[in-house]
């Protein structure tokens, strides 16, 4: 359990995790911190076995542990019914080795090997469960690693399911630098979305009498800066880069934990991103990786805020506005210099996905306010030829 005093109103911050360890060879420290644990069931996929999986196998059986393997034989993993049954299924399978028949009926840890989705699946079992789980991060692809919640995919549609938050989070440094490119622009896409969340979350407070913690807001911003201030050197796989993305996840989902909702996290730019995953879950396509979806969000929102700055003549909402302006700015250079890929292309299913935001999610966020001036439509359709303009499409 983490805790820490606050100037805000709570008082008090808790979030359940008990360690982390963001470093080079993070891996070599599973058996000491596991080390209560009598039954570890490791979760994992064909590329987060390879990836990583394999070692921690390694080290289990070297230490003596007595652990049973889950590799998901899918090409692509979703967080589906089955995959969760499948989970469910196997800690005690049939064709196990002999000295599975030395497990009482449960594992009394589950451990996820995971870029996202089998982490996502594990939450859930861990929850139903009731057990105790925690990650091997493998890519520094999304910032959902330590959430309560998990994304769904059911009946054509997807929905956030309850989960647990993980005790141990492990990211090795020389596993996540290995990750897919892509993976990783995803990783600080999905950061960058904390400008606009957290400028949300302000404008939440001051326009709809919501909850804010100026602590946890700085926190998130600050680890989002980090992220930028070497944001470049991803293009040669730095680990002190994939370390700060790493970190930027760590202090967004404690923040997650410490107010209870994931305001420190998101805002419209996961709004709308999550509108246009969903219009691919329904036309049956692979949905893209969640953070380019969350980066192109981030591009659009800061398109109309900076609109909104022109515009208003609210002295207070100007001045909220201006403080990310420099943030918004450096973001669009790194998208447009790292060449961070476009997700969605076309007008039509741009301008679906911010109508879509609005209803999708009673969160009060600059949609709200542009809603209640009237304004929406004419700021979505100019900024998002805007953003077209941006992306070459
Ligand atoms: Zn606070
Ligand atoms: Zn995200």
């Amino acid at each position: 359990m983490i805790e820490v005093n606050c100037t805000c109103e709570k008082k008090i911050h808790r979030a359940p995790l008990e360690q982390y360890e963001i470093s080079s060879g993070a891996i070599r420290k599973i058996p000491e911190m596991l080390k209560d644990y009598k039954r570890i069931y490791v979760v994992a996929d064909k590329n987060t076995y390879a990836a990583a999986g394999k070692a921690v196998e390694a080290l289990l059986r070297e230490n003596g542990m007595l652990h049973d393997v889950y590799v998901f034989p899918d090409d692509y993993v979703l967080p589906t019914f089955e995959s969760v049954g499948k989970v469910l299924t196997h800690f005690h399978r049939l064709d196990a080795k002999p000295n599975i028949f030395e497990f009482p009926p449960m594992p009394d840890f589950i451990l996820a090997v995971s870029s996202g989705t089998i982490n996502d699946i594990c939450r859930i079992v861990s929850y139903r469960l009731g057990l105790p789980y925690g990650i091997v991060g493998t890519a520094p692809s999304m910032d959902g690693y330590a959430s309560a919640g998990s994304p769904f995919l059911h009946d054509g549609t997807k929905s956030t399911v309850q989960g647990t938050t993980p005790r141990y989070i492990i990211a090795d440094l020389d596993v996540m630098k290995e990750a897919p490119y892509d993976m990783m622009l995803a990783g600080i896409g999905d950061m960058f979305g904390k400008y606009v969340g957290i400028l949300d979350w302000e404008l939440a407070r001051d326009y709809a009498g919501e909850y804010y913690c100026e602590k946890i807001a700085q926190d998130v911003i600050d680890a989002t800066n980090k992220c930028l201030e070497n944001g470049y050197d991803l293009a040669h796989r730095d680990p002190e880069c994939v370390k700060n993305v790493m970190e930027g996840f760590l202090v967004t989902g404690l923040g997650m934990a410490f107010t209870g909702n994931s305001r420190p996290a998101s805002g419209s730019e996961h709004i709308v991103a999550h509108a246009w995953e969903l219009f691919d879950i329904e036309r049956g396509n692979h949905p893209h990786f969640h953070g380019l979806e969350v980066c192109e969000g981030t591009r659009l929102v800061a398109i109309m805020y900076k609109m909104l700055l022109e515009e208003t003549e609210d002295a207070h909402l100007k001045a909220l506005i201006e403080k990310y302006i420099p943030y918004f700015d450096a973001v669009e250079e790194f998208c447009v210099k790292m060449q961070v890929p476009p997700t969605v292309t076309d007008r039509e299913t741009i301008l679906a996905g911010i109508k879509r935001a609005l209803i999708m999610r009673d969160r009060y966020t600059i949609l709200f306010y542009l809603r209640d001036m009237g304004k929406l439509d004419e700021y979505a359709e100019k900024a998002t030829d805007k953003l077209l303009e941006l992306l070459g499409a």
